[in-house]
């Protein structure tokens, strides 16, 4: 059983699956004018660019992330699922607040070996 999604961002249940894909549009330069104009854009839909597909929300386009995982495929989709929104929520407030004690730590202490030499 999965777990309803709601973003954390603007409580919608809808999620959207964003992907890269290959498209083209052929450029029809007036040489004389300087005028650049694009052609219809021609979409590859079969083929998506790299690994590059991710789960965001349909409303305000917040990426679907838990702790330290990206939603990029379904199987990610189906971890995530796996845990209540207030569960995320909870969780990547703590992760958040951790990265960035860390980061604080370690500003401070290369602080301390700049004054040091
Ligand atoms: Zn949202």
């Amino acid at each position: 059983m999965l777990h309803k999604y709601q973003c954390p961002h603007c409580k919608s249940e809808e999620i959207t699956c964003r992907k890269w894909v290959d498209c083209r549009e052929d450029v029809i330069i007036d040489y004389t004018t300087g005028h650049i104009e694009y052609g219809p854009p021609q979409i590859n839909e079969n083929e998506v660019c790299g690994n590059q597909v991710d789960f965001i929300c349909k409303k305000c386009n917040t990426p679907l992330f838990y702790t330290q995982l990206w939603v990029h495929d379904e199987r990610d989709l189906r971890e995530y699922l796996s845990h209540t929104s207030e569960q995320i929520e909870r969780e990547n407030d703590e992760y958040l607040e951790a990265e960035a004690e860390e980061h604080a730590a370690k500003e401070k202490y290369e602080e301390c070996q700049m004054i040091d030499d």
